[in-house]
Order: C-alpha cells, then structure tokens, then sequence
C-alpha cells in the first residue's frame, strides 16, 4: 500500500529530497522492511536515509527471535521472504577434534553450509587441486605428487596438512551427516529498530505534521544511530510486550492508538514480537488508526484516513 507524499523533504534528515545531488533522490521509504514482507511505504525518504535505515532492517532480519518465528512459519511465508531470513540463522556444533563448527543456510534452497570462525569454508576438490598445483609450481616430481595427494585424501576433515615446508592447508570439514543446534547468542532487536518503525508509520498517519519541531527529538535519536552511535533509542519510551504464550502468525500489525492518555505507535511482527513506542510530544488520537499486513494472503487491512485527535 502507498501512502501519497507531497513535500519534498525526507521526513528523518529533513533535506530537500530531488535536488539532483547525490544521494537526495527520492527512494521508497517501507515502514516494516519489504525484506520480511511490508508492503506500507511512502515516497518520503531521501536514498542516504533509506540505505541507512537498511542497518535497522540488518539488525531485525539477524535477531534470533525474528529467526525462530520464521522457522515456525516457513510453509505460511512467500518463499522469498522464508529464505532471506532463514539465511540468516547461526548453527553450531561442538566436536571433539576440531572445536566449535558453524553451519549457515544458503540463501537458495536453505540447506546447511559449514563455516569456521574466521575462513569460508572450502570445498575438498578445491583444496585437492590447490595442493596439487602448489606441488607442481614447487617442481616436485610425478609420483611424489601422486604420493602426496594420496597423503592429502587420508588425512582427516579438519587436519592441517604441509604441501611444501611453510606451505599450509586445512582439510575441509564436510557437514554431511553432522547434527547442528542452533546459535543462540545473538543479539536482541535494539529499541532504534521499533523506533524507526513506529516513526515512519506515525508520518503515515499525521502526515505533513511530521516536520514539526516538536519530532526533531525523534529524528536526532533516530540519525545519531543511523550514523553509527550507540542505542540512542534505547533512552526512548518503548514498552517491550512480548509474550511467549501468544502464538505466532505470518502477519504484521501498527496503530496509532492512546494508552494511558498518551499517543503510542504499537508495532507488531510476525503477531509477536510486539514494541508499544510512546511520543509524549503529541496529543493521542481519538480513534485508532490501524494497519495490518497478511503474508500469507498478501492482504492489506488499514485504516489510515483522518486523525482527529483529543
Ligand atoms: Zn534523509
């Protein structure tokens, strides 16, 4: 659903968007990022600021808890929006005689890759063919390179093997077979993510009184953290609601609604993880301007027509 923009200024930096200088063109601005299936968005951001924002969406597709839910809901997903996430997912393993492995999903068909810490893993003929190439660069001779290969293909996954004195590699791990439980000690969607949710919905619904400088706050925690500061947000009044016996469902919620006198912006993913952000600096709304987004469907649910507020 596109929600119509007049100004021409992004509403988080505040600049003239279309100036003609780099990084001011016009970009669509999704609310909830279109990477885990929003479809809300609004031609009111500036490139700089979208690409920027992208570091949200970053950390809200890697969290572990968006992970887990995307697993629960991999038959109910669009197979792109499953997979963009599940590729995300950490596994590990603890063996005896190589130390902690990693596995990742590919992106394509989701099956696991091993990693280490800190190389790519490498396929077996490839390393073969590197130390059979090294072999030759090094002028040794045939049968002592078929002696050597022959070496390479006894020594176990893991083992560090000498081609050359000095010359060094490692012989992959292959993960077939090999049982991994997932990572859990990634971390935890940050209060900027929520924030910035809850603040381009907030522009969805108050429109062009999103420039005002009463939400120069928003926008200076907003671009402090964008920019790479800490968790500025993190300051900010956000009320985590997440509850473990709510079921998860393959849909996304906002409102814009009063809690307690005051005006709050409800973001909901996956129907739990679920954030109420507080903007002390405006009257509440009347009535609740709502909006939802069915993955499964494609359906959207919104009301989104005039604020009357207290
Ligand atoms: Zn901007």
């Amino acid at each position: 659903m596109k929600i119509d923009w007049w100004d021409k200024r992004c509403i988080v930096c505040v600049r003239q968007r279309d100036t003609g200088q780099e990084g001011r063109q016009t970009t669509r601005g999704h609310v909830i990022p279109e990477s885990i299936g929003g479809r809300l968005w609004s031609p009111f951001l500036c490139k700089d600021c979208n690409s920027k924002m992208g570091t949200l969406e970053d950390k809200l597709l890697g969290d572990v808890s968006v992970i887990g839910v995307v697993e629960q809901l991999l038959p109910e997903l669009p197979p792109k929006v499953g997979l963009n996430i599940h590729s995300r997912a950490g596994y590990f393993r603890d063996d005896e005689q190589h130390g902690r492995l990693y596995a990742k999903p590919r992106r394509d068909d989701g099956g696991l890759e091993l990693s280490t810490m800190d190389e790519k893993t490498r396929r077996d003929e490839d390393v073969r063919a590197e130390v059979r190439k090294k072999l030759r660069a090094a002028s040794v001779a045939d049968d002592q390179i078929k002696a050597k290969l022959a070496e390479y293909d006894a020594a176990s996954p893991g083992q560090e093997f000498e081609i050359v004195p000095g010359e060094r590699v490692r012989k992959p791990i292959s993960v077939a077979g090999q049982a991994f439980s997932r990572t859990w000690d990634e971390p935890i969607v940050p209060a900027v993510v929520p924030l910035g949710i809850a603040y381009l919905f907030l522009a969805c619904c108050i429109r062009e009184e999103i420039y005002e400088a009463r939400f120069d706050a928003v926008r200076e925690v907003l671009l402090q953290t964008i920019g790479g500061a800490a968790d500025a947000a993190s300051k900010w009044t956000i009320d985590w609601l997440r509850t473990p016996d709510v079921p998860v469902a393959a849909l996304h919620g906002l409102a814009f609604e009063e809690v307690g006198g005051e005006a709050t912006v409800r973001v909901v993913i996956f129907r739990w993880l679920v954030w109420r952000v507080h903007f002390p600096m405006l009257e509440p709304p009347m009535k609740r301007t709502h909006y939802s987004r069915y993955l499964e469907t494609g359906d959207e649910d919104a009301n989104l027509g005039h604020i009357v507020r207290a």
